[in-house]
């Protein structure tokens, strides 16, 4: 049987309701994909119906957990919906994991137009490692 692949969600407060339109705007994509999250983005996107493994808040250390699945190889992607207008106090886990997915040339979406083409990509099976 092959291996489902694992998707990471995170969304930052004032994302959240993007996160949540954009999951069920792709709801079946979704399905098809085992899902983590940071724990506030996970129990939002629970709502729809979808399972999900919550990892801790991202203030707490959830966005350093995340980066250590990219690390060993554990996820494929990330759709983060980051507020680029609000104040985080855990901006170095962010900028690690955002370091982390670039070390490892995993994709990484920040924003909901970047999350559709990586959507549109793993559903076509369209990304390739480019080594
Ligand atoms: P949260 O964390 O999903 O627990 O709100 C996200 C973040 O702020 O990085």
């Amino acid at each position: 049987m092959k291996k489902r692949r694992t998707v990471a969600l995170i969304a930052h407060d004032g994302k959240k309701a993007e996160m949540i339109a954009f999951v069920k705007d792709n709801l079946e994509f979704f399905k098809g994909f085992d899902l983590v999250a940071t724990s506030t983005t996970g129990k939002h996107v629970q709502q729809t119906g979808l399972k999900i493994k919550r990892f801790l808040s991202g203030p707490l250390g959830g966005d350093a957990q995340i980066a250590a699945l990219v690390a060993t190889g554990k996820c494929e992607a990330v759709i983060f919906m980051r507020d680029p207008l609000g104040m985080h106090p855990h901006d170095p886990d962010i900028s690690t994991l955002m370091r982390i997915c670039d070390v490892h040339n995993v994709p990484l979406a920040t924003n909901p137009s970047t999350a559709q083409l990586i959507v549109k990509g793993l559903a076509k099976n369209l990304l390739q490692k480019i080594p």
